[in-house]
C-alpha cells in the first residue's frame, strides 16, 4: 500500500448523508428468479461498481485493443493512487481503479459531447437491468465534481503523457456522472446478470457480450475489483466482485447467480464492511466460490 487511506469516506459530501446501518441483498439466478431481503428497493450511488459497465461498453466499442490503452494486472494501491501512474508513465493498472475508469470514460467519450457519451452509458445500464427508470442523481454528480481534486489530478497527469483523448473536463463529467447513477439492489444484481450468464442477459434473452469477454470480465473483478483488498476478498468470498464507496458490491457466481449487495459502512480500503461479510456467508452456504465448495 504505497499511498494514503483514509478511513473517513465523506469526501463526497453527498454520500455521507446516508445511514450507515442499511443493508440490502439480491440474488438474480440464471432461471429468472430474484430473492431479495433488506433495503432491496431503495436506490444507492452505484459509485464504481459502473466501472463494470463502462468497461463492458469500452470493449464493444474498441474490442481487445482497448487493452492498449489500461492494463489489467491488480494495483495493491488505493483506488485513487497516483504513486503507480508516475512510475508507469500514466498508463493505469487496470480498468477499476480510478485512473483505469477514467480512461475507459475517455475512450467511451471518442470526441463526442459528454452528455452523449453519459447517455450511452444510462441507456446501456438500463438495458442490462431491463428498467427505464434507472437516473443519475445529479446532486452525487455535482457533490464529486466539486470535490473532486484528487480524480482531477490523475486525469491532468494522464493528460500530461498524452493518454487522454478528450478534455479532462469533459473526461471527468462522464465518469462523476456514470459513479453517480442510482441503483437498487435488485436491479443491480439484473444488470450484472450477463456476467453471470456467459454474456447473455436471461431476463430479456438478448446477448450483451461474448461468452469469452464475460469470463474475462470476470477475471478481471476478481482479481482487481476490490482494489488493494482484491485478495482478501478472494480469500473470503471467492467470487469476481466490483465494489464502490457507495457500499454496494456486485459479485458474479458465473452459471448461477449475480448477487447485488448494498451497506454503506465501509472498511478502510473503501469497501462494503457488512456486504463482503454477507457474501462470505453466502458461498460458505452455497459453496458457489469459485475456488471449490
Ligand atoms: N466516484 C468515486 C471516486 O472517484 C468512486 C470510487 C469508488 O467507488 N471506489 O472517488
Amino acid at each position: 500500500m504505497t499511498d494514503a487511506h483514509s478511513s473517513d469516506w465523506s469526501y463526497i459530501p453527498e454520500l455521507a448523508n446516508v445511514d450507515v446501518n442499511r443493508f440490502a441483498i439480491a440474488v438474480a439466478g440464471l432461471d429468472g428468479q430474484v430473492h431479495v431481503a433488506g433495503d432491496a428497493a431503495r436506490p444507492f450511488s452505484i459509485q464504481s461498481v459502473s466501472k463494470v459497465f463502462t468497461l463492458t461498453l469500452a470493449l464493444g466499442k474498441l474490442g481487445d485493443t482497448m487493452w492498449s490503452r489500461v492494463g489489467r494486472e491488480p494495483s495493491g494501491n488505493a483506488f485513487n493512487s497516483i504513486v503507480q501512474l508516475e512510475q508507469e508513465k500514466g498508463r493505469p493498472r487496470n480498468p477499476f481503479i480510478n485512473a483505469g475508469a477514467i480512461t475507459v470514460a475517455d475512450l467511451i467519450l471518442a470526441g463526442h459531447e459528454p452528455r452523449e457519451a453519459i447517455g450511452e452509458i444510462v441507456r446501456f445500464v438500463r438495458f442490462l437491468a431491463d428498467d427505464d427508470t434507472i437516473r443519475i442523481d445529479e446532486r452525487v454528480a455535482h457533490s464529486e465534481l466539486a470535490t473532486g481534486d484528487r480524480n482531477a489530478s490523475l486525469a491532468h497527469f494522464m493528460r500530461s503523457f498524452g493518454r487522454l483523448d478528450n478534455p479532462v473536463d469533459h473526461v471527468l463529467g462522464v465518469y462523476f456522472h456514470h459513479c453517480a447513477l442510482a441503483v437498487t439492489c435488485r436491479q443491480l444484481a439484473v444488470a450484472g446478470q450477463y456476467l453471470a450468464a456467459g454474456g447473455v442477459s436471461p431476463k430479456t434473452g438478448a446477448r450483451v457480450i461474448s461468452a469469452e469477454r464475460a469470463r474475462r470480465i470476470n477475471a478481471v473483478m476478481l482479481t482487481c475489483g476490490h482494489y488493494d483488498g482484491s485478495g482478501e476478498f478472494a480469500y473470503r468470498v471467492g467470487l469476481p466482485g466490483k465494489s464502490g464507496v457507495g457500499g454496494a458490491i456486485l459479485a458474479v457466481a458465473p452459471g448461477k447467480a449475480s448477487i447485488a449487495v448494498w451497506s454503506p459502512g465501509l472498511d478502510p480500503v473503501g469497501n462494503s464492511k457488512l456486504g463482503a461479510e454477507a457474501l462470505e456467508m453466502l458461498t460458505h452456504r452455497t459453496g458457489w466460490s469459485v475456488f471449490g465448495a
